[in-house]
């Protein structure tokens, strides 16, 4: 049996045919164009699964099931998204609406969720009961894996790991509270931390890269200048790093996973983000002279979501 995975985003669908163990037999992409009628794009994305099996030059009746990763809130005993801000959607009947096109089962959960629920099959988590999977890129998303699961919680509204609050009266984040771990987490944060320290270093490398227009700078200048030792980029990403691990320490506080996967843009920086990571957790966790979860990179990249998302349809 294979198994068919959407990866649902803002700007394109993407859409792979997946076996059991996780491998990518075909697949193929779509723009989503979010601003049509959501009639439009699932009828899109029903085509493009069609299109990615005879791709693969197999037939409908080998596909056990089709998931879905979605850029929001899922029921997934109904079916429905009831919010999905980055399409403009609300109390979407998705399942509902697929059926109108194909006849299999499908599964919709979060994105971030289902990139996790990858890792745990196929990826850096594989082999492991518990785990958790952080996304660092413009906001800060998560996924929660327990017994070989994802866990979203009994309203579907859990694992919403990135609006963790980790400073009270902190800085203001877009869900309308303040000092979320994805203020200090994100690869925002890193660019609003660099642009915070510049003042105090006006000769700065950051400076010299984006030709003195703070507005191009990104995540990747940061990080490269502080790799080459650049004072205002250490500061930055310093703070950074002490953000991410503050809330990796909650969430190993909370669940006490096994291992704590890093995905998404920032996760680009590699072993010298992962060093600075593991040498600054140690210092918060409660319990010094016990074990606790195991801090990696994300292996699967951009093909995470649409492994996720099939290998929902499997379980
Ligand atoms: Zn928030």
């Amino acid at each position: 049996m294979v198994y068919l995975g959407v990866d649902l985003g803002g700007t394109g669908i993407k859409v792979g045919l997946v076996t059991e163990k996780g491998e990518i037999l075909a697949k193929g992409s779509t723009p989503t164009l979010r601003e049509r009628p959501y009639q439009a794009i699932i009828e899109d994305i029903a085509n493009l699964c069609k299109r990615v099996v005879r791709d693969a030059k197999m037939d409908m009746a080998d596909v056990g099931a089709i998931g879905v990763g979605v850029p929001g809130i899922c029921d997934p005993n109904t079916g429905i998204i009831p919010f999905c801000t980055n399409l403009g959607w609300h109390k979407v009947p998705f399942v509902e609406e697929m059926h109108k096109h194909i006849d299999k089962p499908v599964i919709v959960d979060n994105d971030a969720t289902v990139a996790g629920f990858a890792e745990s099959i196929a990826g850096v988590s594989a082999g492991s009961s518990s785990s958790v999977f952080l996304t660092l890129g413009t906001g800060v998303g998560g996924a929660i894996i327990i017994n070989g699961k994802p866990y979203s919680g009994a309203h579907g509204v859990g694992s919403e790991l990135g609006h963790m609050i980790i400073r009270v009266d902190g800085d203001p984040c877009n869900c309308g509270n303040a000092g979320c771990f994805e203020r200090y987490a994100s690869a925002t944060a890193i660019i609003r931390m660099a642009k915070e320290v510049l003042p105090a270093y006006p000769n700065s490398r950051i400076l010299t890269r984006v030709g003195g227009d703070q507005s191009r700078i990104n995540a990747k200048t940061v990080i490269d200048c502080a790799k080459e030792g650049d004072p205002a980029a250490l500061a930055a990403f310093g703070q950074y790093v002490k953000g991410l691990a503050t809330g990796i320490v909650n969430i190993i506080h909370t669940l006490d996973p096994e291992v704590i996967a890093l995905g998404g843009g920032v996760s680009m920086a590699g072993d010298f983000l992962l060093d600075a990571v593991r040498r600054e957790i140690p210092k918060m966790v409660m319990y010094k002279t016990m074990p606790f979860a195991r801090i990696e990179l994300a292996q699967l990249g951009a093909d995470a979501g649409i492994i996720g998302a099939a290998l929902l349809g499997k379980q």
